[in-house]
């Protein structure tokens, strides 16, 4: 797809949700950005947002999220699901954090990608949320399916996504292309019957003209 075509898509979508480029809601510190996003994987924002007063009314810092007994940590985050995994990471994290950063989340990239449970789709959140830096698209489930359908990247993995996707479109707009594509994927471009004739950039959607074609 060329640059061209990659912004009139980006144009028609943000004509179609003004509201994703709205500035985000507080998610609080860059600690409660960081665990909330580690607990998000497979889940959503409502059944994080359901844990995290208890949590982080127990365990507000770093330090006191290391030394937590990981049977309290998984009774409080169970409903989000992988709640065992999800504990041993945020725990872990929570280490490093207190002994390698001075109690402090990091600001780049490539000191994310160290700690437990964070590959490049958290990273990129937390960087965008917590430090409002957008080093990368954030490629999530909708993003995934969005991209795949429209014709940006013919890739499964996400950061091959990712790559297609910052390759494509200036970094000034790799913050807008992930919410506008999580609207435009909750609200027409569903996993399951996508509402095409709806759609505002059917015109130039691969997914669309084979349907067509068929
Ligand atoms: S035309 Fe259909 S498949 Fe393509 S982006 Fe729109 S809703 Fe999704």
């Amino acid at each position: 797809m060329n640059s061209a075509t990659a912004l009139r898509i980006f144009r028609a979508l943000a004509g179609r949700y003004p509201e994703a480029l709205e500035p985000d809601r507080d998610r609080g510190s860059s600690f409660q950005v960081l665990i909330s996003t580690v607990l998000s994987a497979q889940t959503t924002d409502r059944s994080v947002d359901a844990v995290a007063p208890a949590l982080f009314s127990r365990f507000p810092t770093p330090q006191s999220l290391a030394g937590a007994d990981i049977g309290e940590i998984e009774e409080i985050i169970h409903s989000t699901g992988f709640f065992h995994m999800k504990a041993r990471h945020i725990i872990a994290a929570s280490r490093i954090l207190a002994r390698d950063f001075g109690g402090e989340v990091p600001g780049t990239m490539e000191e994310l990608l160290t700690l437990p449970g964070v590959g490049r789709k958290t990273a990129n959140i937390v960087l965008a949320h917590a430090f409002h830096i957008h080093d990368g698209i954030a490629v999530d489930t909708h993003v995934k399916r969005i991209a795949g359908r429209i014709g940006f990247s013919d890739e499964t993995d996400p950061d091959r996504i990712e790559r297609d996707l910052t390759g494509i479109y200036p970094r000034e707009l790799w913050g807008s292309v992930n919410t506008l594509f999580i609207t435009h994927g909750r609200a027409l471009c569903t996993a399951r019957n996508p509402r095409c004739p709806e759609c505002p950039v059917r015109r130039e959607c691969r997914y669309f003209r084979n349907l067509k074609k068929g």
